[in-house]
Parts: structure tokens; C-alpha cells; sequence
């Protein structure tokens, strides 16, 4: 849970602190307007994926499941900036599947808080493990670093990709190739 007392008296500070007035009628609202965004963009914060794959329905094939182009809008820890892209996300059940909309929950879960890009791909993936514990799990993340294009090397467009794969999508190459056969498809 956001303290949004703090972040009102901190949005003014950097507002003075960038040569602002605070007062101006322009920006009267405005550290009142970030509290409550920020408790919407770390609405992540303090949750887990437990609460979205817990839910499992009982299934006969083992065939991978895939879903993807999942849109995710996370905030990069190190500028405190948006990143935001695609998430794929594919698993090997075991037994056990979810709804399809709870892989992209989790996906906005681990997203609501600071975070960096790799990180973010092995929480995914771990917590599929964790709680819908399949034969395996593949996490793929591409996404634009506001940090990247709007200052520093400005890069509009650039794009940073991450992986990460569990249990049989670590041992069988076969499968992974798959997966990124499956994402080239459209
Ligand atoms: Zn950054």
C-alpha cells in the first residue's frame, strides 16, 4: 500500500526542486494527481502471482499453451520511468492449466512496481512455476525503455528483449524453438 501523504509532499518538493512553482494554478493538483497514480501504476506492489494461478482446472494433454502479446506498462527502477511492451508467456502443463486471462494478471502484477526488464521476465517465470507448477515455463519480455529514448542515448524505438525459461524449456532445446517458431507466426 502506497503512502500517498508522502508521495503529495515529494511530488512538491521535486516540483520546487526542477525551479517550479507549486502553487500555480497549473499544478495546484498535480502532487494530489501523482498520489493517486502511483497507487494505481504500483498497484503490484506486495501481491504475488499466487493469487491468479491458484485457480486450476484439471486437463489431459500436455500441449504447450501460449500467450502472447500480453501489454504491460511497468516502471524502470533505476530513472523511475515507464517501460513498456509485450510479454509471451508459454507453459508445458502438467495436469493443471489456467484461464488464459490469469497469465496476463500476473503479467500486470509483477509489472505494478519498480522494476528492471530481467528481473521482471524471472518473476514471471517463477512464479508460474510456483503455482501452476507445469513441466516447464518460457517468458519472453520486449519492451521500450522510456530511460533510453526519451534522454540519455535516445534511441526512439529500440527495443530491449528478455528470456526466461524453466523446467523442460531449459533441457529441450527442441521446445524452445517452438515457441519462437509460434511467436513469428503473425
Ligand atoms: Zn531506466
Amino acid at each position: 500500500m502506497v503512502d500517498q501523504n508522502k508521495i503529495r509532499e515529494a511530488a512538491r518538493l521535486l516540483l520546487e526542486g526542477i525551479g517550479e512553482d507549486p502553487d500555480r494554478e497549473g499544478l495546484k493538483e498535480t502532487p494530489e494527481r501523482i498520489a493517486r497514480m502511483y497507487e494505481e501504476i504500483f498497484a503490484g506492489m506486495g501481491r504475488d502471482g499466487r493469487e491468479e494461478l491458484g485457480k486450476v482446472f484439471t486437463v489431459e494433454n500436455s500441449e504447450m499453451v501460449l500467450e502472447r502479446d500480453i501489454t504491460f506498462y511497468s516502471m524502470c527502477e533505476h530513472h523511475m520511468l515507464p517501460f513498456y511492451g509485450k510479454a509471451h508467456v508459454a507453459y508445458i502443463p502438467n495436469g493443471r492449466v489456467v484461464g488464459l486471462s490469469k497469465l496476463a494478471r500476473t503479467v500486470e502484477i509483477y509489472a505494478g512496481r519498480l522494476q528492471v526488464q530481467e528481473r521482471m521476465t524471472g518473476q514471471i517465470a517463477d512464479a508460474v512455476m510456483k503455482y501452476l507448477a507445469p513441466r516447464g515455463v518460457m517468458v519472453v519480455l520486449e519492451a521500450e525503455h522510456t530511460c533510453m529514448t526519451m534522454r540519455g542515448v535516445r534511441k526512439p524505438g529500440s527495443r530491449t528483449v528478455t528470456t526466461a525459461a524453466r523446467g523442460v524449456f531449459l533441457e529441450d532445446e527442441s521446445l524452445q524453438n517452438r515457441f519462437f517458431q509460434l511467436l513469428n507466426l503473425s
